[in-house]
């Protein structure tokens, strides 16, 4: 029998109204970004996948990477390593606010820049190159597909992230970092400037629902316990200074990005994405919490809901 879903996804596309919002633009090349598109994607974690819309764009992944990260330093270092190196609280503020733990140095969560900018020196590896390279290879793996970076967004980045350099420099003023921070905060912008599709960022999502195994091929790419922790931080710290209006309203494990991408994780039923560039002032996208919201609403995902 024909599924339903992909005309109930047609039909939110149809509902979601006229995109309001500025795509980002302190990132220049992001600001070339068509602004009108949208997409949504559903997976689940036994394979089935349910698109609408402009679901092979390819757009960079941004902070949407953080997560995945998180799980790769975890896997490598362990738990214990890199909660001494990197908090688990909600900091209630915006991406890039430039704060740290008075005592420790630590940033308050790997979700914020400061804490994935860290959480990225703590991947292994010999050099900046392999480290990145595992990076890459893991965020293939999850996709299910080669991936690549947009070296023009990667040197727009580059170029203006003044910013990120400081936090970089505060962490390795404070002790809290051990690697060089230039060279840090190169290999987390090149992570952010991955280029990924709304259905690559729903399969992505769909590995974490489904507990750390990859919905297509079947692999176990996380460990359970790896995965509670990477849901856990997005329930509580993915959307920033919206996480707690996000949890009540929405109530999926999420993370945004400034590409305009939202991805989500219910555990063991589902990963989602949408993908729509224009950027409330929280920096997610406005189409995208729109559509989460109904699809949420529409379908009983919100976690907390008794079924
Ligand atoms: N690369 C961006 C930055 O570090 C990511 C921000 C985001 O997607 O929230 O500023």
């Amino acid at each position: 029998m024909r599924s339903p879903i992909p005309d109930y996804l047609q039909e939110v596309l149809a509902a979601c109204a006229p995109a309001t919002g500025a795509v980002a633009d302190y990132i220049p090349e992001l600001a070339a970004a068509d602004p009108d598109r949208l997409a949504i994607c559903i997976a689940t974690p036994d394979g089935a996948v349910y698109t609408a819309g402009d679901t092979d764009v390819e757009f960079t992944i941004q902070s949407m990477s953080k997560p995945f990260v998180y799980a790769l330093a975890i896997a490598d270092l362990g738990l214990k390593g890199v909660l001494a190196k990197v908090d688990v609280e909600p900091s209630g503020e915006a991406f890039n606010v430039i704060s740290l733990e008075e005592e420790s140095g630590r940033p308050e969560n790997p979700m914020i820049n400061a804490g994935a900018i860290l959480t990225h020196s703590l991947v292994r590896g010999a050099d900046d190159e392999e480290r990145f390279e595992r990076i890459l290879e893991m965020f293939s793996k999850l996709a299910g597909r080669e991936l690549s970076v947009d070296e023009e967004v990667f040197a727009s980045e580059w170029s203006t992230t003044h910013r990120n350099l400081a936090m970089g420099h505060m962490l390795k003023a404070v002790g809290v970092m051990e690697a060089d921070p230039v060279r840090v905060v190169r290999g987390y912008v090149r992570q952010c400037a991955i280029k990924v599709t709304c259905r690559d960022l729903a399969v992505m999502a769909a590995t974490l629902a489904g507990g750390g195994v990859h919905p297509v091929s079947g692999e176990r790419l996380l460990s359970r316990e790896v995965t509670r922790q990477a849901l856990s931080v997005m329930t509580t710290c993915g959307m920033y200074d919206a996480a707690g209006d996000w949890v009540t309203t929405v109530g999926i494990p999420a993370k945004s990005g400034v590409s305009g991408g939202i991805l989500g994780a219910l555990p063991g039923q589902v990963g989602l994405a949408v993908f729509s560039p224009r950027l409330d002032v929280h920096g997610h996208s406005v189409r995208g919490v729109e559509v989460f919201g109904r699809l949420s609403a529409d379908m009983g995902l919100h976690m907390m809901d008794v079924a």
